[in-house]
């Protein structure tokens, strides 16, 4: 057991599709290596506003981060602000709003899609800006920067759940497929990152509806999945906010913060 952290963004992913769909991580549920918790994402149910939540836990009408299209950095402490001041190491592999948010704006592909600098608040990352971007590079992006630089927080953040919501709607089979994929993916690593120790927690910004968006208060568009995987964790029922997740890590991490998060979820 160690004390570093694997976040695990799935873009877009609704809370049934989630439960239906992706055998390998509710397999691990079943077998009680895992817990799946419900969590009804805050508003807008849209993604940069959902991603300023996650991770600063901050909910969008008070983090001034609105919108999609809102593009100066987070005004807030974020797990990567606070791992930083305390010492340890942060990666993401991540859509670029994420750089956006915590590093540089406006994003500058040539500048900053690879980012080594111990100065910012993700020192490593890899950062793309297609939608399309496959799932299967951006898992080994993220593999490469956790072999290569060893961070005590590392952010996985795909996007073709979502891309496949925006294309095919919530009740289609690519958008489903979509998700099966990335479970296949995702037993492709598990087993090596809990095998060292790490901590894991997989969810995501929010859903998505049948008119092939997302914004709203549908359930379907709130429902998201949170699994949490690891030694660490009590795997006790539990209501989880999405604005506790933010504070869960920092505690896992061994941060000094302010977060809110729920003790209970904790062992
Ligand atoms: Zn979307």
């Amino acid at each position: 057991m160690n004390n570093k952290v694997i976040l695990v963004v799935l873009d877009g992913l609704n809370f049934h599709i989630a439960q239906d769909c992706m055998g390998y991580v509710n397999g691990l549920v079943e077998d009680n290596q895992a817990s799946l918790y419900k969590i009804q994402c805050e508003l807008p149910s849209l993604s940069r506003p959902l991603y300023e939540c996650i991770l600063t836990g901050v909910k969008p009408v008070q983090s001034g981060i609105a919108h999609n299209q809102v593009t100066r950095r987070s005004q807030w402490e974020s797990i990567f602000s606070l791992a930083k001041k305390n010492g340890r190491t942060t990666a993401a592999a991540a859509y670029h709003w994420v750089s956006e948010l915590y590093n540089r704006t406006p994003y500058n592909a040539v500048e900053d899609r690879f980012t080594q600098n111990e100065a910012l608040n993700i020192q490593y990352g890899l950062f793309y800006h297609w939608d399309h971007y496959p799932d299967e590079a951006l898992f080994l992006d993220a593999e490469y920067l956790r072999r290569q630089f060893d961070p005590d927080f590392l952010l996985i953040h795909p996007m073709n759940i979502d891309d496949a919501g925006h294309k095919f709607g919530l009740d289609s089979r690519q958008y489903r497929n979509t998700a099966r994929r990335a479970d296949i993916v995702l037993s492709d690593y598990l087993p090596t990152w809990l095998a060292e120790g790490y901590q894991v927690l997989i969810t995501s910004d929010h859903g998505m509806n049948n008119d092939h968006s997302h914004g709203g208060t549908l359930a379907e568009e709130r429902d998201v999945p949170l699994f949490v995987i690891g030694q660490r964790f009590s795997h006790q029922a539990s209501l989880v906010k999405q604005t506790e997740i933010c504070g869960t890590v920092c505690e896992l991490l061994g941060l000094s913060h302010d977060k809110a998060f729920p003790r209970e979820i904790l062992r």
